[in-house]
């Protein structure tokens, strides 16, 4: 037997990504499975997207980009996210990644060592706590509730910060729970990172899903914060764009750097294509933003309207992405047939096994009490699996 490091040894299989394989496996068995468990949008990527990239293609845009990405998307990108946060960005701030995923990978390795703290509020999204583990540094969870709409306290932040702590990682408009900080509570966050020099990686994916309130970057509270933040995101969820693989991180020229070389040893610059692609997602029109936003929004209201409807499920309203975090503990203990509901694992496993609908458990991010349902798939579709959950409800006893 090969012996593996004690690095991925560390590392979890990912349970949102097991539970999506068995739906799809079941889907095409021919089972007629409805997907909420997925973390991409269901739209297409824009025309004049895939448009730029086939010109790119037909123009023999085909050799390596530069490590941090090519020159005119840095500056496009620093100059666009730098304007949306009201504040800025130079160009060797920003670094292209091959999608959100590798920014908060590169961030991660480039400020903590082994042994070191990094502070993830619960519910965390899955791979925050698992990068942090797979370069030897610890996380440390910090609990939230529903009550308090799933946001840590600046108390609480204080009291977590030790001098082994590098880095905390902040998401906002969050996956799992749709919760969005305020301005107020970023603030309060930002006086405690501030006063103990503290950084922090704020993935700002879902920067631009957000419903019915302001999206606000703790970058843009003030200079000294802003020298204490990297920020993630990608073109990923914005402009559906899962697949093609381009994120950013922006932040300090020398964390910028540091991550920089970490990437022309592992990656390299990312896809150059898709790199053509991000570009013109960026620089072109942004009209499609706002219709899918607005069509998430209404597939958000149905979705949260029904669930409240349910007996016993307690729905908090999600603020951003595509996320309802319904709490469903009032069912555990019950059964359906022999088989007892025990936590989040076996609500999710029985409600797919028997009504065919697919969601993610709660332990999964850290969270037993709650199931993710994903409202990024059609209104139809959202209805008849509402109708399904309720049928499932009523079948434990
Ligand atoms: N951060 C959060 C909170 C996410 O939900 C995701 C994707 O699901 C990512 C980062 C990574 O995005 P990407 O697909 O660009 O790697």
């Amino acid at each position: 037997m090969i012996k593996l490091s004690q690095n991925t040894q560390r590392i979890g299989e990912s349970a949102t990504m097991a539970i999506s394989a068995r739906a799809k496996a079941m889907k095409k068995a021919g089972q007629d499975v409805i997907a909420l468990a997925a973390g991409e949008p269901d739209f297409d990527t824009p025309a004049h997207i895939v448009a730029a990239a086939k010109q790119a293609l037909d123009q023999g845009f085909t050799r390596y980009t530069p490590a941090s990405g090519m020159p005119e998307l840095r500056a496009a990108w620093a100059e666009q996210v730098g304007r949306r946060r009201g504040v800025a960005y130079q160009p060797n701030q920003l670094m292209v990644t091959a999608g959100g995923k590798q920014s908060l990978f590169n961030i991660v390795y480039a400020l903590a060592d082994p042994g070191d703290e990094v502070i993830v509020p619960a519910p965390y999204w899955v791979s925050h706590p698992e990068q942090v583990r797979a370069i030897g540094a610890v996380p440390v969870i910090l609990e939230t509730s529903s009550d308090r709409d799933f946001k840590i306290s600046p108390q609480q932040l204080r009291e977590a910060i030790t001098d082994r702590t590098r880095l905390l990682i902040l998401n906002s408009p969050s996956n799992p729970t749709g919760s969005v900080y305020t301005q107020d509570e970023l603030k309060g966050l930002a006086d405690v990172l501030v006063e103990k020099q503290a950084p922090v990686l704020s993935d700002e994916v879902y920067d631009e899903l957000v419903y019915g309130g302001e999206f606000t970057s703790i970058a843009s509270l003030g200079k000294e914060i802003y020298d204490l933040t990297i920020v993630s995101g990608a073109v990923s969820k914005t402009y559906a764009m899962t697949g093609w693989r381009i994120g950013y991180a922006a932040g300090p020229v020398e964390v910028i750097a540091a991550a920089g070389r970490l990437q022309s040893h592992s990656t390299s610059g990312p896809n150059s294509v898709a790199q053509k692609a991000a570009l013109a997602a960026i620089t072109g029109d942004q009209s499609m933003v706002e219709v899918m936003r607005q069509e998430f929004d209404r597939r958000r209201q149905t979705m949260i309207q029904r669930l409240r409807a349910m007996p016993d499920i307690i729905c908090p309203e999600p603020h951003g992405a595509f996320y309802a975090f319904p709490r469903v503990s009032a069912y555990y203990g019950r059964r359906c047939g022999d088989q007892v509901v025990d936590g989040s694992m076996a609500f999710s496993s029985l409600l797919l096994e028997h009504e065919k609908v697919a969601t993610i458990p709660g332990l999964a991010f850290g969270d037993d009490a709650h199931v993710r349902l994903s409202y990024a798939t059609g209104m139809a579709q959202i209805e008849e699996a509402m109708d399904r959950i309720e049928r499932f409800l009523n079948r434990l006893v």
